[in-house]
């Protein structure tokens, strides 16, 4: 069997739900278990409801309540004929009628509980695999809708549950595989899940990868299938350069690096239960179901280009320590103590480096910029500043080189430094991984640094990897 995933583009509207039924049809021999993401946009419609339902803003709330359950409705109502008769109608009500009063609820706590939070944006998944699953019946599919808060058991850390693996492969397939084995296909939501005690988490944003690696692997699948509208992992995002070309072939450990370092097109933590299990992931583009895609596979076909993709992340936060100075103040710190004492405080203010570089007494990291409020740069800085000079930098970007092919090359760093010859250069890092170099540049300077990289590393494409 397979698992299909299709994210929030692919089931944006009713056409894109009618290509979609159409997509899964022409697999049905392949045994397809189905995750859908909310329709686009939902998800961030939800928390706008919820942040302003809390800050007493009604009419906002209202509107935005409003809005979704019209959007919803029209769509469902046009993929069906007879819309008496659909079961979907009644929960779409029930679904919004609960949600009401969560947003109530909201409005009188006067904040977002991350427990609520959860519980609310979950609609947006609940709702479009119902009619996914309804759209695929009326079409002849033998659909089942599922609620995978039934079997994707999760911690209860609200707003990036991590699943309890154990107990969630045992009820996967208690829940998922007899709906395979009984010939139907198996609607569940991705994003969500449950704690033991049944509160509803979720896997963090665009977490219905997440989703789809995990029943994938639980269920062993021969392909776990991400649906996108992209054709594929390509060279690099698209929307930053429009050059970008599809890699038909990665390995596991380069789509790894590249979604570890910002590459959007898949999520980070789906790499892992695939690997682990050696399940094959390909991304295709549900808007052109009959292109290449990229194959995602523990090896790859040898690549005459040096590296697959340009992967990048911004905002990042680059702080600059040097532990010289030592100031006694309240406490002293010994040179050999600094680099210690620099990772207490990094972990005393929740700052998770993404990249770290250490030369004697100076240490540069890079943090994204997402995980570490301005505020709480203040506080680290302040902390810091005590036992080291030290020197943050919010606008900065990490623009990421990656392919296996790297492990062997010693050249690389000379023909990038050519390439970005003028432009201002923070920290270069290679052998943090051994298939990635990572280098730290402006914010600013993105777009202009990948279309240099992108003509000197892929001037010529090895027509084997890339298409
Ligand atoms: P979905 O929500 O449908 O699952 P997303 O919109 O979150 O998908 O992710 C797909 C987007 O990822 C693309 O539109 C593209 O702009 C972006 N992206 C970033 N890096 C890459 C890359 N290397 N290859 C393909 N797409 C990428
Ligand atoms: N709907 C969720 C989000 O927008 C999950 C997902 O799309 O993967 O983050
Ligand atoms: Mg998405």
């Amino acid at each position: 069997m397979i698992v299909m995933k299709f994210g929030g583009t692919s089931v944006e509207d009713a056409a894109s739900i009618e290509r979609v039924t159409e997509i899964i049809r022409a697999r049905l021999h392949q045994r397809p278990v189905v995750v859908v993401s909310a329709m686009g946009k939902t998800t961030r419609k939800l928390l706008q409801a919820a942040e302003a339902s809390a800050a007493g803003d009604r009419s906002t709330t209202l509107a935005a309540v409003a809005e979704l359950k019209t959007r919803h409705l029209s769509e469902a109502r046009a993929l069906v004929k007879a819309t008496s008769e659909r079961a979907v109608f009644p929960i779409i009500d029930r679904h919004f009628d609960e949600l009401k009063k969560l947003l109530e609820g909201l409005a009188i706590l006067g904040e977002v509980p991350p427990r609520g939070l959860d519980k609310i944006l979950s609609y947006g998944e609940l709702l479009s695999s119902a009619i996914v699953a309804d759209a695929l019946n009326e079409r002849g599919v033998r659909a089942r809708l599922l609620d995978a808060r039934e079997f994707i058991v999760t911690d209860d850390r609200f707003g990036g549950a991590s699943p309890l693996f154990d107990l969630t492969n045992a009820k996967v397939r208690e829940k998922i595989a007899p709906v395979v084995e009984a010939g139907e296909v198996a609607v569940i939501q991705g994003f969500i899940g449950a704690t033991r005690e049944g509160a509803t988490t979720t896997l963090g944003f665009e977490g219905s990868d997440y989703t789809a690696a995990i029943v994938g692997a639980a269920l062993a699948a021969d392909d776990i299938q991400i649906w996108k509208d992209v054709s594929g992992l390509m060279t690099t995002d698209p929307r930053v350069f429009a050059g970008a070309r599809t890699v038909k072939a990665c390995t596991f450990a380069e789509a790894a690096d590249l979604t570890y370092f910002g590459a959007k097109v898949l999520h980070p933590k789906a790499i892992h239960p695939a690997a682990r299990q050696n399940i094959p992931v390909h991304i295709y583009n549900s808007k052109k179901p009959d292109a290449t895609g990229t194959a995602i596979n523990a090896t790859a076909p040898p690549c005459a280009n040096l590296i697959k993709s340009i992967a990048y992340k911004r905002p990042v936060t680059v702080i600059r320590a040097r532990g010289e100075s030592i100031s006694d103040g309240a406490r002293a710190v010994a040179p050999e103590e600094f680099l210690k004492a620099l990772l207490d405080a990094l972990d005393k203010h929740g700052a998770r480096p993404l990249l770290v570089a250490v030369s004697a007494a100076n240490v540069a990291l890079a943090i994204d910029s997402a995980t570490l409020s301005e505020a709480r740069a203040r506080d680290l800085s302040e902390e810091v500043a005590r036992f080291a000079t030290i020197r943050i930098d919010r606008d900065c970007a990490i623009v990421s080189l990656v392919g296996e092919e790297l492990r062997a090359d010693t050249g690389l760093a000379g023909r990038v430094f050519k390439a970005v010859e003028d432009t201002e250069l923070g920290v270069i890092l290679h052998g943090s991984s051994p298939i990635s170099l990572n280098l730290v540049v402006a914010e600013r300077a993105v777009e202009n640094v990948i279309a240099r990289l992108h003509a000197v590393f892929f001037d010529r494409l090895d027509p084997q990897i890339f298409e």
